[in-house]
């Protein structure tokens, strides 16, 4: 008897002291944990990323799950600490690792898996290469299983209801990732942008160049009272915070049409382009040159 007392107290303080992740409230029932601006490693543990959820009057909708598996379920601990509410879907916002491995946590009955209808195919394509790599990079075990494709394929927008709060998940063209989408909360007025929006972090283009550009140029004509980047801090002054991103994407756009009209090679073209604005940016040593690599290519051959 004494030894199930001492197990279910073991227990009880296993369970107190799993981590709840750290919240802000960006606006009414929106909360957002914001990531550290670093690369990934076995410190952060891959948690870099802008996540959260919003909460309606019948059920939560997680927005990003996190960058490794426990802080899945630390974000987990997190809705409980806020709400009683069940969580009833999970947003990805598009397929990177720091967005999508802590998806296992949330698996269960009534919760559905909301993306981009490229996301599955994308997830497919890269899963193994992103689960072969984990261990080493991130210092935590992700397996196949937390990777979840979504139940609800978004072509265009989609709204979900969570009782008296409708979102839309809006579709985007290719851009930071063929998988992006938006969730606009029209409650607050608030878009959670992800990593459309990139903020002292340099922007990172694993999408198309063009296709950003385009996308800016239609978010920049709206209004909204708070936007959430995927990496940096909150904005509330939309869309003078997006001014940055759009400059350095211009000169990106500007520098290599320019290079490749003189008929430079990529190697010369990773010592010019994009130069002048490249040091505003944390982290513009580990992405600028990937970023010319990934534009040059896509503007090799347009006409
Ligand atoms: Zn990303």
């Amino acid at each position: 008897m004494k030894k199930i007392l001492l197990l279910w107290l073991g227990l009880c303080q296993a369970v107190l002291a799993a981590p709840v992740l750290s919240v802000t409230e960006a606006a009414a029932g929106v909360f957002v944990h914001l990531g550290v601006q670093e690369l990934p490693d076995t410190h952060n543990h891959g948690a870099i990323a802008n996540i959260g959820f919003i909460v309606g009057d019948r059920c939560v909708a997680v927005i990003d799950t996190g960058g490794n598996p426990e802080q899945g379920v630390a974000l987990k601990r997190a809705v409980q600490h806020v709400t009683n509410k069940p969580v009833c879907y999970v947003v990805n916002t598009h397929v990177h690792p720091d967005h999508i491995y802590g998806n296992g946590a949330f698996k269960g009955e009534g919760v559905q898996f909301v993306g981009h209808k490229n996301l599955a195919r994308a997830m497919a394509a890269r899963g193994v290469f992103y689960l072969a790599k984990a261990e080493a990079v991130l210092g935590a075990k992700v397996s196949a299983s937390d990777l979840v494709s979504p139940d609800i394929e978004v072509t265009r927008v989609t709204k979900l209801d969570l009782g008296g709060r409708v979102l839309e998940v809006r579709a985007h063209r290719t851009a930071h990732t063929d998988s992006d989408v938006s969730v606009y909360d029209a409650q607050t007025n608030t878009l959670w942008l992800s990593d459309l929006l990139f903020l002292q972090h340099i922007p990172v283009i694993d999408g198309s160049l063009k296709g950003w550009l385009a996308e800016l140029e239609v978010l920049e004509k709206q209004t909204y009272t708070t936007v959430i980047p995927g990496h940096g801090p909150l904005v509330n002054d939309w869309p003078k915070a997006m001014q940055p991103e759009k400059s350095y994407l211009q000169a990106l756009l500007a520098d290599i049409r320019a290079a490749i009209k003189r008929g430079d090679y990529l190697e010369s073209a990773l010592n010019t382009v994009g130069i002048a604005g490249k040091g505003e940016w944390l982290l513009s040593d580990e992405f600028h040159r990937k970023n010319v690599t990934t534009a040059f290519a896509e503007l090799e051959w347009e006409e």
